[in-house]
């Protein structure tokens, strides 16, 4: 049974500054009788900002105030234009972002993941005060509800893993009541708490799964993402042309392409929706009238070519010294290698002699992975390479795809085509 309540996510590009802000409340207005929970992430290129002030911090550049003043002042200047001169927003503005400030004066001494999440998190807190301060000030009333007070999760820093069960305790005894009451619920994405009060976050871009966790807790009737894209495409239109919308997908599909790098929805939103049934709208805060993308349960359609390309891969290439066969004793100590050092493997192959798997080429996991197999083994490594997923392809667009660059590996099973390639540089081309 559903509760009526619908769960409607905002990312940081439709709250990017005043007009987008104003514009949400447009969106939102149109639902002021219904129940609606509003997850909300960091305005316009807040996390990244974060980011380089933590990157200035530790490593010591010495600008980490200076970046944050900037970051700062930002976020004033949309409240300017929201509610001028004179508001408590700014009160609550600075009580957020001093959470920071009493870092950078401290020498480092936590962990790097740990103070991440500490002053990232800040991002969220900021911009949902302000989207809630404005839903009031326009006469929607809205409760700025605490994250991390409803989603519990280990502490595994930087990509938490959400504890369910306390989780679905802390929505059934702190949102349901407010449903009770008038007005909105709002609250941050992506951030979230361990169970001794320290700030956790879910992943980058993990707005989106927050959305789905509250949308499993509440039973929620749908749940919508709202983008700058009219819904689901067939491609990413910064990567190809002649893109079209999708109007229906399944959630395995969807699960799918998300996977494999369609940037469209984090991965992990899926999951929660499909154990539930509760369909996910993708719908463009641009035109908020058209029809966007409907994901539900398994559908008897058929698709078009869907391409996903996830970008900077790193293909590892395994063989034994000796020319013995890499049998299974050497693939079990390659994956506990790559478990240890939390490579995410996309694709793999192997022949009598070797093996090879694609993974995504994250800090220095690569490096150290291939550190622990150089004693046994010959590698060797291809980088700066994407992997390009296609779901239902048809002849045409494999060869468009290939067009300009080197296959390295390629793989087809079922409906799903898999390539890793390198772009090949335009002057090689001509000479080719
Ligand atoms: N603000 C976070 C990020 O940019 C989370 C999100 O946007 O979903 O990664
Ligand atoms: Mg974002």
């Amino acid at each position: 049974m559903n509760s009526n309540i619908k769960v409607f996510k905002f990312g940081g590009a439709s709250i990017k500054d005043a007009p987008a802000i104003k514009n949400v409340g447009q969106i939102v207005q149109k639902y002021s009788e219904e129940k609606l929970a509003i997850v909300v992430s960091a305005m316009g290129k807040t996390t990244n900002a974060l980011e380089a002030i933590l990157q200035a911090y530790a490593s010591k550049t010495g600008d980490a105030f200076e970046l944050l003043n900037q970051v700062k002042q930002q976020h004033y200047e949309v409240c300017k234009e929201l509610f001028g001169e004179a508001h408590e927003i700014y009160d609550l503005l600075n009580d957020t972002f001093v959470e920071i400030e009493w870092i950078l004066e401290e020498e480092m001494q936590d962990e790097y993941d740990y103070l991440y999440d500490q002053m990232i998190s800040v991002g969220e807190l900021a911009s949902t005060k302000i989207v809630a301060a404005y839903f009031n000030h326009i006469g929607l009333p809205t409760h700025w509800t605490d994250a991390r007070d409803l989603i519990l999760t280990d502490n595994t820093y930087r990509s938490a893993n959400v504890q369910w069960t306390e989780t679905q305790e802390n929505c059934n005894r702190l949102i349901k009541p407010l449903f009770e009451q008038e007005g909105f619920v709002l609250t941050q994405g992506f951030i979230a708490s361990t169970s001794e009060n320290f700030t956790t976050t879910l992943g980058r871009e993990g707005s989106d799964y927050t959305a789905a966790i509250l949308s499993y807790c509440l039973d929620a009737e749908y749940m919508a993402i709202w983008k700058d894209v009219p819904g689901v495409l067939t491609a990413d239109p910064r990567l190809f042309e002649n893109v079209t919308k999708i109007d229906r997908l399944s959630y395995r599909e969807a699960i799918e392409m998300t996977y494999y790098g369609a940037k469209v929805i984090h991965p992990k939103t899926i999951k929660p929706l499909q154990n539930k049934s509760i369909p996910l709208f993708v719908k463009s805060f641009i035109e908020p009238n058209g029809s966007g993308t409907q994901i539900t349960a398994n559908l008897d359609e058929n698709y078009p070519p869907m391409v996903a390309v996830e970008k900077n891969q790193a293909l590892i290439h395994i063989s034994t010294l000796d020319f013995s066969f890499v049998a299974e004793p050497h693939l079990k100590f390659i994956f506990e290698q790559a478990t240890k050092q939390r490579l995410r493997i996309n694709m793999m192959q192997n022949t009598a002699i070797s093996f090879s798997i694609c993974v995504n080429d994250v800090d220095d996991r690569v490096a150290n992975f291939v550190q622990q197999l150089q004693e046994n083994y010959a590698v060797n490594i291809d980088k700066d390479l994407e992997l390009i997923t296609v779901r239902y392809a048809n002849k045409t667009i494999l060869n468009q795809l290939r067009t300009d660059k080197m296959l390295l590996l390629e793989n087809k099973i079922r409906n799903t085509v898999q390539m890793v390639v390198k772009n090949v540089p335009i002057l090689e081309r001509i000479d080719a």
